[in-house]
């Protein structure tokens, strides 16, 4: 590919396609009847991406409930709050554009905010962040 075709995209953009397409086929690594191969592999998977996470966004990118948006893996998450998107299977760390995107878009399943001891589940009615 020359420089002209190069499409404009920043290191961040690209590592947020590369977790979105392990999200979409990387599941099959994790079922029961893998090889010994896949198995190592998907514990690399998750090293390299926790590596380029840290390069790229700094230390809080390692952190689960504090770290990376999972949605669009582009900014860190807001603190202290755990997003049920409906769809989702999992409460996950949210920025506030995709959160607010998500209210517009009537998507809250709920959320869970921390409050120093533990996740407190709130209904979307709830969702007045
Ligand atoms: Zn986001």
């Amino acid at each position: 590919m020359s420089k002209k075709e190069r499409p404009e995209m920043t290191r961040k953009e690209a590592l947020a396609v590369l977790h979105k397409i392990y999200n979409a086929v990387g599941w099959h690594l994790l079922s029961d009847g893998v090889s010994e191969e896949e198995k190592a592999l998907n514990k690399q998977a998750f090293a390299a991406f926790l590596t380029l996470d840290v390069a790229l966004h700094g230390e809080q990118a390692k952190y689960y409930s504090d770290g990376l948006c999972r949605l669009c893996y582009l900014r860190m998450g807001m603190e202290g709050i755990l997003v049920h998107a409906k769809g989702q299977s999992f409460r996950e760390p949210c920025c506030t554009t995709c959160f607010e995107q998500l209210k517009t878009e009537n998507k809250i399943e709920s959320i869970a905010v921390w409050d120093g001891d533990d996740w407190a589940e709130k209904g979307a009615p709830l969702c007045n962040y």
